[in-house]
């Protein structure tokens, strides 16, 4: 496959292949570079990062930006453009070629998914959730065969993935799955209702959660890798949100439905390990949204105030304005260093969940703040859809909430915090 990051070195390689083992040699593996990397890193992209960056915001400029108002507005799924980040090697960023991915590091992803949700908050959202949430678990814990069959196909653009694990009566309470699992001869075969999924209308096929001892609790959930359509598994209404509105959410309901044996992910009982493992990860790609929302909303802001006259002068030459920008810019590059120290450690093979966590509380508070203040910037003009501002606020909520709201990420970090310190 023609990767984004063969592309950029297309005019001096031959063969996609040998232009990925030639950037390799060149730079390191993602592995090498992650052992080589320090603090000094933190402050300066490696070169090949910092092509990738490049080439993602001009593919996000020329392709997403000029129409994400009218996809949110018509509540529109980016087919077209979801099937070029496929061609470009955005959708299977972590999956190694062999199994028809692109083979890069998380800092890669992380930067990749920024770029990207800067010029469409939804888009990012569809590439993490095939990134992360879907091919991440396969990718970790599939069998050879599972991964043929489950990975790559679905690295294209041309068949997406979703992760269902959050029900009507349990999101941050994710032990307490109500959905159940009984092994019926060679099949499993699956009741109960998946709340909140994304990507739930496209995808060809989803990772489930469901207990297949409920008397383990938590213990006792299992991961299954369930095709669609299929079945006795029937969708529910797609959800009229307040952001991220050209993704679809919606309801995954199981009424007997079976799958093949083999379609168990992982041990039996090691699914909430699998779905939180997935997570820590997946935190990285949030954090990675909310931080192109708000550079997408800073910017917008200082544009604008360069820009717009009041009293005889820029509102930039205001100080209370200026005060607004410094505060904006300080918070958006303070989450991001926090966001790339995530990566460099998964990228390290670290433990990360403290840091993702971090990350993600960080990036979706400032994305908050920043379209919040973006709007203030703009007065009237952030309060109407003829400028972005709106939008960036309403896109980023929605980062404080999934894949573990700022409440459970601060649980997560005070854990982990105590337990350094010995409690
Ligand atoms: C647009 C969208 C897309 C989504 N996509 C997916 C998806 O693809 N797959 C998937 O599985 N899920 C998905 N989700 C679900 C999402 O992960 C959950 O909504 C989220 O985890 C919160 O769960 P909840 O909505 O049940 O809220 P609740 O768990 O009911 O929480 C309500 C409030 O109580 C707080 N709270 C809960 N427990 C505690 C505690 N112990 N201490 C302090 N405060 C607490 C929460 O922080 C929150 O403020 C999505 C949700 C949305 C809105």
């Amino acid at each position: 496959m023609a990767t984004i990051w063969s592309r950029s070195f297309a005019s001096t390689l031959t063969s996609p292949k040998n232009q990925v083992c030639s950037i390799l040699l060149r730079f390191g593996t993602g592995k090498c570079m992650a052992k080589r990397r320090s603090i000094s890193n933190l402050a300066k992209l490696p070169e090949t990062h910092e092509m990738l960056r490049q080439t993602c915001r001009d593919f996000a400029d020329k392709e997403l930006a000029p129409i994400a108002a009218s996809l949110d507005k018509e509540h529109k799924f980016p087919l077209e453009q979801v099937k070029k980040l496929g061609e470009l090697g955005l959708l299977s960023m972590e999956v190694p070629e062999s199994l028809g991915g692109s083979g890069l590091d998380y800092l890669a992803y992380a930067i990749a998914t920024e770029e990207i949700s800067r010029g469409c908050a939804s888009t990012g959202c569809i590439m993490s959730v095939n990134n992360s949430l879907y091919l991440g678990p396969l990718l970790k814990y599939g069998t050879d065969e599972q991964k043929k069959k489950w990975i790559t196909p679905f690295c294209s653009g041309e068949r997406l993935g979703c992760f269902a694990l959050s029900e009507p009566d349990n999101g941050s309470d994710a032990g307490a799955a109500k959905t159940t699992a009984k092994l019926e001869g060679d099949h499993w075969v699956l009741n109960g209702t998946k709340a909140w999924i994304t990507n739930g209308y496209e995808a060809e096929a989803a990772v489930v959660f469901a207990t297949t001892d409920k008397s383990l609790k938590h213990k006792g959930i299992s991961a299954f890798l369930v095709p669609k359509p299929t079945e006795g598994l029937s969708l529910g209404k797609k959800e009229d949100k307040l952001g991220i509105r050209a993704t679809s959410t919606c309801y995954l309901i199981f009424e007997n439905c079976h799958v093949p044996k083999e379609n168990l992910l992982g041990e039996p009982g090691f699914g909430f390990k699998i779905a939180m493992a997935t997570l820590d990860a997946g935190r990285i790609g949030i954090a990675a949204q909310a931080l192109g929302i708000a550079q997408a909303a800073l910017e917008c802001a200082i544009d604008y105030a360069q820009k717009r006259v009041a009293f005889n002068q820029p509102i930039s030459q205001f100080q209370g304005i200026q005060m607004k920008l410094a505060d904006m810019e300080v918070r958006l590059q303070s989450a991001r260093l926090l966001n790339w120290k995530a990566a460099m450690l998964k990228d390290a093979g670290e433990n990360f969940t403290k840091e993702a966590a971090m990350a993600k509380l960080a990036a979706s508070e400032a994305a908050t703040y920043i379209s919040h203040q973006c709007i203030q910037v703009l007065g009237g003009m952030g309060f109407v859809t003829d400028m972005p501002a709106e939008r960036y606020y309403r896109d980023a909520r929605i980062t404080e909430i999934y894949e573990g709201t700022s409440e459970v990420q601060r649980i997560v970090i005070a854990g982990k915090l105590l337990k350094e310190y010995g409690q």
